[in-house]
């Protein structure tokens, strides 16, 4: 094959479809409160009933690693979350986490859980839903996923409500989170009160960090903030 025969399909290795790209404050996990600039991937397989960004389950535009990165690198942050949708549906996320972490960005991921994560370059900070039972999609879940969290990374439970929350607290018993990875629960944005949850984590005394998506405090619902 000659150079101009693979050209096309090294241009399409070099790419992904992406809903978005723009500049916020990041409102969850650890990296809380850093500016950042979000990568939102185009698509995802699950369907959770309180999704927050199906608008990115379709549609989107294709865009290569460079054109991603200058991008990026307009907004002059340090901090670059990789998002969707479900990144890891595309194949090439892998290697748009590796190209971020070349640059030298502070680069994570959020990541529904349902796909495997042990391929994610390891610089690269994990942020893995384990879908609870009020979100219509916990047979979704990889548990295999489990063995691959390192102290880098976070599970993160989003709640709906008390069923919702004894599913999570038996998981995090059972597999013992807190030694491996932070874990993180957030009450679904208007579905469960943050003070409720408060006060239960308090009463079972977990190991557990609760957050509030600070982007909705501040912004409220408006997609690409
Ligand atoms: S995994 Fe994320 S993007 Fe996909 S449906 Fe669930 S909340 Fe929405």
């Amino acid at each position: 094959m000659n150079a101009n025969a693979s050209a096309p399909a090294d241009a399409a290795a070099q790419r992904l479809r992406i809903s978005e790209i723009f500049h916020s404050i990041q409102g969850e996990a650890d990296a809380v409160g850093w500016p950042t600039v979000f990568v939102r991937l185009t698509g995802c397989p699950l369907r959770c009933v309180w999704c927050d960004t199906a608008y990115a389950f379709e549609g989107g535009t294709w865009r290569n690693f460079d054109e991603i990165l200058a991008e990026v690198g307009k907004h002059r942050a340090h901090h670059v979350c990789v998002t969707g949708g479900e990144p890891l549906a595309q194949k090439r996320c892998l290697d748009l986490l590796a190209r971020l972490c070349d640059v030298g960005y502070e680069v994570s991921l959020e990541t529904s859980g349902a796909l495997d994560i042990s391929q994610v370059d390891p610089r690269v900070r994990r942020v893995m839903d384990l879908k609870a039972p009020g979100s219509g999609e916990s047979a979704r879940n990889l548990m295999s996923n489990l063995e691959h969290l390192t102290v880098r990374d976070q599970v993160k439970f989003v709640l709906t409500d008390r069923t919702d929350y004894d599913w999570a607290v038996a998981v995090v018993r059972e597999r013992e989170l807190a030694a491996h990875c932070m874990v993180l629960f957030s009450p679904v944005y208007g579905k469960l009160d943050p003070c409720t949850l408060a006060e239960w984590v308090l009463q079972d005394q977990l190991p557990v960090r609760l957050q509030v998506q600070l982007h909705k405090i501040l912004w409220g619902e408006e997609p690409g903030r």
